[in-house]
């Protein structure tokens, strides 16, 4: 334990996922310590990201505009929707470079233990942008975890399902390489 802020930095970073008490100790301390760490900088991005960034009135993807820039790129084919959990699986989906097609971001998982249920989830969007034919497939890419395994298929999954060859991804026309890079 340290003494006053010190310790309350600590703590706070401590809350983030993925970010243990050393971590959050490491963090503090290189802020602390590191001459030159742009404190501004990062105090300025903090405050902005909240302000600034919205999410895709589309897809709900995260964007600094209404529409984000996948879902105003004239290129992208608005016949394929892949489904995914969160706007992080967009962007690793990105980084492969073999998706043309538009997303559509759930916001989350239904989980029974957390419950969250498919009203909390912007499945109702997914039925409204499937309703008028433009939609040719649709592609899940939502993660086979414990949750998953545990989920009902949605209505707009079985909907989606019922009218569109609807694929497993990753789907058969990304290399090996890609396809184990997502799953993993
Ligand atoms: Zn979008």
């Amino acid at each position: 334990m340290y003494d006053g802020i010190v310790q309350e930095l600590i703590d706070e970073f401590g809350r983030l996922p993925g970010i243990g008490p050393k971590s959050a100790q490491r963090i503090t301390f290189h802020i602390l310590q590191t001459p030159n760490f742009d404190v501004a900088r990062l105090a300025e991005l903090l405050t902005d990201i909240r302000q600034r960034v919205r999410f895709c009135e589309v897809c709900g993807n995260v964007s600094e505009q209404e529409r984000c820039a996948i879902c105003r790129d004239p290129r992208r084919n608005p016949a394929l929707i892949c489904v995914v959990e969160d706007a992080k699986d967009v962007s690793a989906i990105e980084r492969t470079r073999e998706f043309r097609g538009l997303y559509h971001v759930l916001g989350g998982a239904i989980s029974p233990i957390a419950g969250i249920g498919p009203e909390d989830l912007r499945i109702a969007q997914l039925m409204t942008r499937l309703a008028d034919g433009t939609v040719q497939e649709v592609i899940l890419a939502t993660n086979p975890n414990l949750e998953g395994r545990r989920r009902r298929p949605t209505s707009a999954v079985c909907w989606a399902r019922s009218r569109s060859p609807c694929r497993a991804w990753p789907p058969a026309s990304l290399s090996a390489e890609t396809s184990s890079t997502l799953m993993r």
